[in-house]
C-alpha cells in the first residue's frame, strides 16, 4: 500500500509532463528520482520488516541507521551520475571517490544539521568559497534525497502522535514544510504542511505565516493563475516568504510535492514580487 505513495507520485511526474512542459525536464529527472527512492523504500521496509514500532516519544532524527543506510550509498551515487544534470552529477561522482567515511559524514552532517539550514546552502559553515560552499550545497541535496525514504519509512513505522498545537516545522522530524495541502471539510476546505523529509502531513492554520507567525489577514495574502488554478501560493508580507499550497478541492488527481515542482511559473511570480520560498524543493526552485 505503501508502495503505491511512490507510484502515484511517479505517475504524476509522467502526466504533468505534457501539460507543463516547461518543467518536463525537472519533471522526468524527478521521476526517475522517485523510481530509485521507491526500490530504496522497498528495500529499507524489507530489512527493518520485523523491528518494533518507534515510540511517538522519541524524534525521528535520533534514528539512523548506517548499516542500513550506508551499503546503499553507492549505487544511489551512480544511479545520480547517470540521471542528473551535470552539476549534481559530478557532486555525485566526487563524492564516490570519497569512500564510505566521507559518505558517512555526508549523510550525519544532513541529518544531525539544524532542519532550519537543511538543504538550502544557508550554513555558515559552508558559506566560505564559492565552490565549496557549491559542493556542500550539492552533497546536502544529494543526502537529502537519498534520506528521504528513509525517514518516510520511519515516519510511517510510528505510532500516532497527538498533536500539540500546529507548529510550523514537521511535528516529528523538525524540518520545515515544502508544500500546503488544502483538502475539503464540511463547506470549505482544511490546511495542512507536508514535510520535506518524511512527508509527513500535519494540519495547520489556515491563515498563519509557518515562517514568522504572522496571523493578521491583511498581512497573509494568496495568489494563483487561471491556468493553473489549482495551485497557489501563500504570501506573508511581514517576512516576504511564500509557499504554495495545492487545492486539492479543485483537483482530486493532484500529487502535492509532485504539483509543487511542476509549477514553476508561480515561483518566478512570486520571486519577481520579492518573496523568498520558505523551502526549496530539490529541483533548486
Ligand atoms: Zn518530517
Ligand atoms: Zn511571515
Amino acid at each position: 500500500m505503501i508502495h503505491a505513495n511512490w507510484d502515484r507520485r511517479i505517475g504524476r511526474a509522467t502526466e504533468l509532463t505534457s501539460s507543463f512542459p516547461f518543467a518536463a525536464e525537472g519533471l522526468r529527472f524527478y521521476g526517475r528520482v522517485a523510481t530509485f527512492q521507491r526500490s530504496l523504500y522497498a528495500e529499507i521496509q524489507k530489512a527493518l520488516a520485523d523491528s518494533p514500532k518507534i515510540s511517538s516519544a522519541r524524534p525521528l532524527r535520533d534514528e539512523l541507521d548506517l548499516f542500513l543506510l550506508l551499503p546503499n550509498f553507492p549505487g544511489f551515487l551512480s544511479v545520480i551520475q547517470r540521471i542528473a544534470p551535470a552539476p549534481l552529477a559530478q557532486a555525485a561522482a566526487a563524492l564516490a571517490q570519497k569512500g564510505p567515511a566521507g559518505w558517512q559524514r555526508t549523510i550525519e552532517d544532513f541529518w544531525h544539521a539544524d532542519p532550519e539550514l537543511a538543504a538550502d546552502g544557508d550554513d555558515t559553515e559552508e558559506a566560505r568559497a564559492g565552490d565549496s560552499r557549491e559542493a556542500g550545497t550539492c552533497d546536502r541535496l544529494l543526502a537529502w534525497i537519498y534520506l528521504q525514504p528513509y525517514a518516510e519509512y520511519l515516519a510511517d513505522r510510528r505510532e500516532n502522535t497527538i498533536l500539540d498545537g500546529t507548529p510550523s516545522t514537521c511535528p516529528l522530524c523538525g524540518s520545515k514544510p515544502i508544500v500546503g495541502v488544502l483538502r475539503s471539510e464540511g463547506d470549505g476546505a482544511k490546511k495542512s504542511l507536508i514535510c520535506m523529509l518524511c512527508a509527513h502531513e500535519w494540519n495547520f492554520r489556515r491563515i498563519y505565516c509557518p515562517a514568522c507567525g504572522e496571523e493578521r489577514e491583511p498581512q497573509m495574502a494568496f495568489y494563483s493563475a487561471p491556468e493553473i488554478a489549482h495551485v497557489r501560493v501563500d504570501v506573508c508580507d511581514t517576512c516576504h516568504t511564500y509557499l504554495k499550497s495545492i487545492d486539492l478541492t479543485k483537483t482530486g488527481l493532484a500529487v502535492p510535492v509532485v504539483d509543487e515542482l511542476a509549477t514553476i511559473p508561480l515561483d518566478l511570480w512570486a520571486r519577481e514580487h520579492g518573496y523568498d520560498k520558505l523551502q526549496l524543493n530539490l529541483l533548486g526552485t
